[in-house]
């Protein structure tokens, strides 16, 4: 017969239990700091996938012969080696750790309050705004009074008028049900993975990379798995290697193309490898087409390939110098689209409804779009012919507005001292390549500038370099 002191004795039971878990940690997290010193005196990176899936294998058989859930069970791993890899993150020196591009521009605000010149090749926002035609469109919908909410996918006229940009872009046929805005690309980014991840879920992002995809993954308690890729193979994911990352945790693979920080845009068939990929394994790829209007070759989006599990997200805030508008948005199936819009419905109810309107403006200034990405494509063509004098190695970009030059020539170069020395000693500031990944070698420099300051800001960083 169960009773109050039963309960009790459970209660303390459940408690000792607790406290022996903390005390097991406790003692994990003690060998995690001894682990650190052995690889740092052997210079090994801090995460080992080859280890990580082992463990992962050990825990489903503990999983399974202690009656504990998998995914449960693999939550709590992700948990500890989270842990494990903040711990050994947190030895590092300053010097070390990776300043981040806001970073780098708030610093620079900083410099520029105390009356100094600062030339912004960090960030990556085209100093035109947006067109004139989409400016008056936002005011004019202020003043018509759309100014409430509105449905958290978006109006129903924008989605319809994004389905049919996309539909004859990629001469596909979405329909506006497939269509969510979002609070800019980012957000659309950030829905996409909560709404496709599961927690302990793995999704593999092809470095260099935006570093938002990792911090959006980490931030839902899945497992990001890097896969590298190198200026000698032209910035292409070797797909063998993707393939061998590939597990059954895999639930999502990240792309982004053309390519923030390289430039790159995938070759078709490389693409079509991808997709073969994902398609047999049943994953979902997140397509990230912010740059798809600054695509200086051919460039694929991932809305052309049929039975693959596949989000798009895009935005306004690139093609249409729409930064601050804060618009963007997601295309995939139905059923993805109505998580994603739950997703937006609950952090911020929808994208506000006179902003919607310029969106819907914006998609009509197709002069002006084209005018922008020629004009960055002279001003990334600029940066190469000044880094070519300089004796730099980079890739030629195939598109977006970055140019990711080696500056690095041996192996005490570290990127983000030297982005912050330049900005401290010349006023220039650059995105260091630890940024965006393992690149310690490589700084990331925005063509978002006028041509004058472009030519100034590498005049400079010329001068530091001798
Ligand atoms: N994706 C990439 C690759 C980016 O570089 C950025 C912004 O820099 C974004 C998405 C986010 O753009 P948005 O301003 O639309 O949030």
């Amino acid at each position: 017969m169960p009773s109050e002191s039963n309960l009790e004795a459970l209660r303390k039971e459940v408690r000792a239990i607790t406290n022996e878990i903390m005390r097991l940690v406790g003692l994990r997290l003690s060998l995690t700091e001894k682990i650190d010193k052995v690889k740092r005196s052997m210079r090994l990176p801090i995460v080992d996938y080859r280890v990580e899936r082992d463990l992962k294998s050990s825990v489903i058989d503990a999983c399974k012969r202690y009656n504990v859930d998998e995914r449960f069970g693999l939550r709590i791993l992700n948990l500890l080696i989270e842990e494990a890899v903040r711990v050994q993150k947190s030895s590092m020196d300053e010097s070390e750790r990776a300043i981040s591009v806001m970073g780098m521009f708030s610093l620079a605000k900083r410099m520029e309050k105390e009356g100094k010149k600062v030339i912004h090749l960090e960030v990556g926002e085209p100093d035109f705004g947006p067109p004139e035609n989409v400016k008056r469109a936002a005011c004019d919908a202020i003043s018509r009074g759309f100014t409430k909410y509105t449905e958290p996918s978006g109006i129903s006229h924008l989605r319809e008028s994004i389905a049919e940009y996309v539909n004859e872009r990629h001469r596909i046929d979405v329909s506006s049900e497939q269509i969510a805005i979002t609070s800019g690309g980012r957000f659309s980014i950030y829905a996409s993975i909560l709404s496709a991840l599961s927690q302990g879920g793995e999704a593999i992002v092809i470095q260099p990379a935006w570093p938002a995809y990792i911090d959006c993954i980490e931030a839902i308690s899945g497992r990001a798995i890097v896969l590298k890729t190198k200026l000698e193979d032209g910035w292409r994911p070797d797909l063998e290697s993707l393939s061998n990352l590939v597990n059954d945790f895999t639930e999502m693979i990240v792309i982004n193309y053309p390519n923030n920080p390289t430039g790159k845009v995938l070759e078709s068939r490389d693409m079509k490898a991808l997709v073969d990929l994902a398609k047999d394994r049943g994953i979902t790829i997140l397509s990230d087409e912010v740059y798809s209007e600054y695509s200086f070759k051919p460039s694929h989006s991932i809305l052309e390939f049929d039975g693959v599990k596949s989000i798009c997200a895009s935005s306004f805030s690139k093609s249409y110098g729409m930064t601050g508008f804060r618009v963007g948005y997601a295309i995939s199936d139905v059923n993805s689209i109505r998580k994603i819009s739950r997703i937006q419905a609950l952090a911020s109810t929808s994208v506000p409804e006179f902003i919607q309107y310029a969106a819907m403006e914006a998609l009509k200034c197709k002069d002006d779009v084209k005018r922008y990405a020629n004009s960055v494509r002279r001003r990334v063509g600029l940066v190469c012919k000044e880094l070519s004098k300089m004796g730099l190695s980079y890739y030629e970009p195939d598109g977006a507005f970055y140019v990711f030059p080696k500056i690095g020539k041996d192996d005490s170069f570290n990127a983000g001292k030297f982005a912050l020395d330049l900005l401290k000693e010349k006023s220039v500031g650059v995105a260091p390549g630890t940024t965006f990944g393992d690149y310690p070698d490589y700084v990331r420099i925005s063509a978002c500038q006028s041509e004058r300051s472009l030519l100034e800001g590498l005049e400079r960083i010329g001068e530091f370099l001798k």
